[in-house]
C-alpha cells in the first residue's frame, strides 16, 4: 500500500481585480492587504438592524491603488472641515 499527501491547497482571489493566487497557507499573500470598514447598518428610523461591515482582501496591485485613495479622501475631508 502506498500513501500520497497531497497538502491542501488554497485559491485566494482579490476583491478588487479578481487576480487569484493558489497558496498551501489561508493566511494574506506577501504584499496583499485587507481592508475592513467596521460599521452597522440602520433602519429608516435610525436604528442600527444588520452588520453593514466591509471587509475586502487586494491584491499587490489593487492595494496601493485603494490605500491612496483612502488617504487623499481623507486629506480633502480633514483640510475641508466638511462633514461626511
Ligand atoms: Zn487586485
Amino acid at each position: 500500500m502506498t500513501v500520497r499527501e497531497i497538502p491542501a491547497a488554497f485559491e485566494i482571489r482579490c476583491d478588487g481585480c479578481g487576480k487569484t493566487v493558489k497558496s498551501t497557507s489561508k493566511h494574506r499573500p506577501d504584499h496583499w492587504s485587507n481592508l475592513d470598514i467596521g460599521r452597522d447598518a440602520y433602519d429608516f428610523q435610525g436604528c442600527a438592524v444588520a452588520d453593514g461591515s466591509v471587509h475586502l482582501l487586494l491584491c499587490d496591485v489593487c492595494s496601493p491603488v485603494v490605500f491612496h485613495a483612502v488617504n487623499e479622501a481623507h486629506a480633502a475631508l480633514s483640510k475641508s472641515g466638511e462633514k461626511p
